[in-house]
């Protein structure tokens, strides 16, 4: 019977249950945490949001009872051997204020960015199979956005949730072949119109759905921030979910958001695991890479620009003097446009070995289609396995195994020659009878 019983306890969920105030100031939060292997009972939020945690007590049937607190966490033995029901309070808009993290709770005119990780207050230690469930109501005017999959979250993955915000925000579903993107705009006086955003974020989603095959994070959140005059400014964040938090200047015509990339850039990272932080070149990299290729493709860039741009580029992304390799020089240079060199010789590589029948997107693809996306962490090497199964070859797996641990030169005109791609003034020409001509047509050809 006891096996019976672990059976039971291992399949409850954590459930939250958030309330947010007037102008989600406050969340009054309760929440049921079935019993957790912790003699200490231990219970925390993401570390930074401590202070603004108030009033943790346990209910039970004799009335709540004020848990112990020590130094940053709070501690319920009784809870972890039997489980439990507490109540507590979270002062969002100062934790916002005080705060000013994007990563912990931060204030966007009168939007709140803040991931629930900093407002769940919950077990440390969880077994890799617990599951949690969470329920948000706001009041009349607030809306609750969050980037999270349908259905149960692993408990194990509630510090790394995505973004999540609370404001007077518009919500839009864009959906793409079956899968969701959801876009949550702060309302602000801003020269775009949110039909024109809409459109525009509607159209480069398009593009990375075309590349990826499928737009790669089902649920994924888009928030659109209000920023101050022309500014433009991304971030990505997994895991257990996709979230991409926009910063968007309000003096921006919206002619000049289309011609930016910060957007599109953003957008590649849904498509690629969160791998370990040693590898964020390979991130970083896919993003400058793709982000223009993608853009091509829909007709929004020229070959020209794509190519011209990767030659006056590539060269930042060289090892220097003391470089270790890719996996261990973390320099701006060494991680967006080394990152991209990776990236470009591998689309290359793969299209040689493969008589230009597959490319990187084919990679990437089953990368995607087996789950691959920036909600789940991946260690790379399984990424960049699954990513060379598609294409037949070991393309991947050798660049890496060559670049991660040592610097690796390029001759990158020997390579620009052979591609065909020749500097002339401040634009390229192409030259159609090069090596590589079929090649560097196929990668950035209009579809
Ligand atoms: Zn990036």
């Amino acid at each position: 019977m006891t096996s019976f019983a672990a059976v039971l306890i291992a399949a409850a969920a954590q459930q939250y249950f958030v309330t947010a105030g007037e102008g989600a100031r406050d969340l009054s939060i309760e929440a049921r945490i079935p019993a957790f292997p912790d003699r200490d009972g231990e219970l925390s939020v993401n570390e930074g949001a401590e202070p603004f945690v108030s009033d943790v007590v346990i209910i039970s049937a004799d009335g709540s009872v004020p848990l112990e607190r020590r130094g940053d966490s709070w501690f319920a033995p009784q809870c972890a051997e039997h489980g439990c029901r507490i109540r507590y309070g979270f002062a969002l808009r100062r934790a916002a204020e005080g705060r000013d993290d994007e990563d912990l709770a931060a204030l966007y005119g009168d939007m709140i960015v803040s991931p629930p990780g900093a407002w769940l207050l919950r077990p440390l230690r969880v077994t890799q199979d617990s599951t949690a469930e969470l329920k948000v109501s706001a009041p009349e005017g607030v809306r609750f956005a969050a980037g999270l999959p349908p259905g149960v979250l692993s408990a194990s993955s509630l510090g790394g949730l995505p973004y999540a915000a609370f404001g007077d925000l518009r919500v839009e579903t864009i959906r793409l072949q079956g899968v969701s993107l959801t876009v949550a705009i702060a309302r602000a006086h801003r020269r775009q119109s949110e039909e024109e955003l809409l459109d525009w974020i509607r159209a480069s989603a398009a593009m990375i759905a075309d590349y990826f095959g499928r737009f790669p994070a089902d649920g994924a959140l888009l928030l659109v921030a209000p920023a101050p005059g022309k500014q433009i400014h991304g971030r990505a964040r997994g895991t257990g979910g996709a979230s991409i938090l926009f910063s968007l200047g309000t003096e921006l015509e919206i002619a000049q958001a289309r011609g930016s990339w910060e957007l599109v850039h953003e957008l590649v990272h849904l498509g690629f695991p969160s791998v370990p932080r040693r590898h964020h070149w390979t991130e970083e990299g896919l993003g400058t890479y793709v982000e223009p290729i993608a853009r091509a493709r829909a007709g929004d860039l020229s070959a020209e620009k794509v190519w011209g741009d990767l030659l006056r580029g590539l060269p930042q992304g060289l090892p220097r003097k003391g470089d270790e390799g890719l996996d261990r020089t973390h320099t701006w240079g060494r991680t967006y446009w080394g990152g991209a060199l990776f990236w470009l010789l591998g689309d290359i590589q793969i299209r040689e070995r493969t008589g230009n029948r597959f490319g990187l997107e084919h990679a990437l693809r089953a990368l995607v289609a087996n789950g691959g996306n920036i909600a789940d962490r991946w260690p790379l090497r399984r990424a960049l396995e699954v990513a060379d199964r598609a294409t037949g070859t070991k393309v991947l797996e050798e660049l890496y195994a060559k670049m991660a641990s040592a610097p690796v030169d390029v001759d990158l005109d020997a390579l620009f020659h052979r591609l065909g791609v020749e500097e002339q003034g401040r634009s390229v020409k192409f030259d159609d009878r090069a090596p590589l001509a079929p090649i560097r047509r196929a990668i950035t050809e209009r579809r």
